[in-house]
């Protein structure tokens, strides 16, 4: 009767006496309780979710409209419904998501001191947002070219190395050395010093004022029209808790050479020699001034959690199971349709995270760790509400063992293998390499997601920058009674006529078998992990040890 002590008084009668004939407080060493609930698994219930959440009547699940309450109202019902616990803020299933929208009008100027200033065009130029969630800042600060602007004491490599960067203008590389060099960082494939959202971090950790990314077709995945349309309509994001920056911009690369040529310096030089060990820091002898008056708006979401207890002293901790629910709502219409459903993205995950809670209430497998079930509000406008989850967690971030998140499930059928985003990052990848071998599926690398940075694009992301290992569990290439490059050309078609589009949604042809697969590896490695003597490491090489081992402590 051990068992039934941690449950709490408000589960259902039923529950309650199916968790009494739980054997004693084993872990699943044997793989018993995994194949018991990976079993309990259901693509009918899988289908069911997608069915409504990727429905018209849910006009696109945006946050903040009608469909996306709906669509988290939905969500609370099943986890009520299966009588999991409350696992958000203040007793209840939700969790609020503080948004902020900024809409900035940008001013930038660049001149050498004593000189007049010459004035960047907006947005052919420049783009350039404000850090702060106020309706103006302002600021004048001497530029410095920090190279990729990165400090990876890992890699020995420091390009802030003798600055002193406080109260100035960083102009910074996108990407990271290893794009020319693939003896440094990890080549060609995209490190997370790499991404533009490490290099406005790494700013603010230097004291800068401001920091330009300056954008060329070699360091960029996306050209510079992708720029300007990202960064000049309404900025959304979580409303900061710190401060952080003033601005942040990027600067075409036309645009800087000039810059640079106007205080003697030779751009394409100076970034060759970036890629360098020993670079150091060039002060560009000339001041930036910048101004940014913004439209403000204040809005809110919520995430959507529940918990299924652990059992035994473990309990405490927790792993997550997650996914997000929203998408674009009602937009510019296609082909006369104007509601973008969503149905792969990520209705599709949201439904088989709701399966994997059902599974597991009705399987009776009770892991060591409490089972999380986490639906994430404004995904796609950032990583919003798993952001917003680690910046005010409702479970201690260091309680927190692992994130296993699905962000589109595979609906083209069986596959004979699996995959899995950032599988090296940490001991997770072992955890997934059992969970496959138990499902009869051999692992895959997806090369494409490396070198694009896929590991960065979800939202066990988050997490990970917060020292949590996370995965994103994907779907397998290899398609059972298809030919070879099958796999490829699904993929293909997806990104080229449904992806973002209206034209996501339910299709005729699907087939749930596949995703199932992908929904039993994802609860066998929830077993695997949560019922572990010990909770999962980040390896060696990866870029997110050090705040993982800080977590900890
Ligand atoms: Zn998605």
């Amino acid at each position: 009767m051990r068992v039934t002590r941690v449950l709490p008084l408000a589960l259902p009668l039923a529950l309650l006496a199916l968790s009494t004939t739980l054997p004693a407080q084993r872990p699943d060493t044997d793989g018993r309780d995994a194949t018991r609930a990976a079993q309990a698994a259901s693509a009918t219930v899988m289908r069911a979710h997608l069915e409504f959440l990727a429905d018209d009547a849910l006009e696109g699940r945006k946050p903040g409209t009608r469909g996306g309450e709906l669509a988290a109202l939905y969500i609370k019902a099943q986890f009520e419904r299966l009588g999991l616990q409350p696992a958000g803020e203040d007793g209840t299933y939700y969790q609020k998501v503080p948004i902020i929208t900024l809409t900035p009008t940008p001013s930038l100027a660049v001149g050498k001191p004593g000189d007049a200033a010459a004035t960047l065009r907006y947005p052919a130029d420049y783009v350039l947002w404000s850090m702060r969630d106020t309706t103006s800042v302002r600021l004048s600060g001497d530029l410095v070219f920090v190279g990729h602007g990165i400090v990876a004491p890992k890699w020995q490599w420091n390009d802030y190395e003798g600055v002193n960067a406080k109260g100035k203008v960083v102009v910074v590389l996108a990407n990271d050395p290893g794009l020319r060099d693939s003896t440094i960082f990890r080549g060609k494939i995209l490190t997370y010093y790499g991404r533009w959202t490490y290099k406005i971090e790494e700013a603010r950790r230097q004291g800068a004022a401001g920091i330009l990314l300056v954008h060329t077709t070699e360091t960029a995945t996306y050209p510079w029209t992708t720029v300007q349309s990202s960064w000049t309509g309404p900025q959304v994001r979580v409303e900061q808790p710190a401060a952080s920056l003033l601005v942040a911009g990027w600067l075409e690369h036309e645009a800087a050479a000039k810059l640079f040529a106007a205080s003697g310096h030779d751009f394409d030089s100076l970034a060759a020699s970036a890629y360098r060990r020993g670079f150091t820091a060039v002060p560009l002898g000339a001041r930036a001034t910048a101004a940014v008056t913004s439209q403000v708006r204040r809005s809110e979401t919520q995430n959507v959690l529940a918990r299924l207890p652990g059992r035994g002293r473990l309990a405490e901790e927790a792993v997550l199971i997650g996914g997000h629910y929203d998408h674009f709502g009602i937009g510019a219409p296609v082909n006369g349709d104007s509601i973008y459903n969503g149905a792969e993205d990520n209705a599709s995950g949201t439904a088989a995270v709701l399966a994997a809670a059902e599974a597991f209430v009705e399987s009776g497998v009770r892991t060591r760790r409490s089972l999380v079930f986490i639906a994430f509000a404004a995904e796609e406008a950032g990583l919003l509400g798993s952001q917003a989850f680690v910046n005010r967690p409702t479970i201690p971030l260091k309680q927190i063992a692992a994130i296993l998140n699905l962000d589109v499930m595979n609906l083209y059928g069986r596959t004979r293998d699996a995959s899995a985003l950032g599988n090296n990052q940490s001991t997770l990848g072992e955890a997934f390499t059992r969970a496959a071998a138990a499902e009869g599926l051999r692992v895959t690398v997806d090369e494409d997601a490396l070198i694009r940075g896929g590991y960065f694009r979800s939202d066990h992301f988050p997490f990970a920058r917060a020292g949590v290992p996370g995965t994103s569990i994907e779907g397998g290439d290899a398609f059972v009674g298809k030919p070879e490059g099958y796999g490829q050309q699904q993929r293909d078609e997806y990104v080229a006529k449904r992806y973002h589009q209206p034209s996501d949604q339910i299709q005729p042809w699907w087939s749930y078998d596949g995703g199932l697969q992908q929904l039993r590896v994802t609860m066998r490695m929830a077993v695997d992990v949560a019922d572990a003597a010990s909770t999962p490491t980040w390896s060696r090489g990866s870029e997110f040890r050090e705040v993982g081992e800080a977590r900890r402590r």
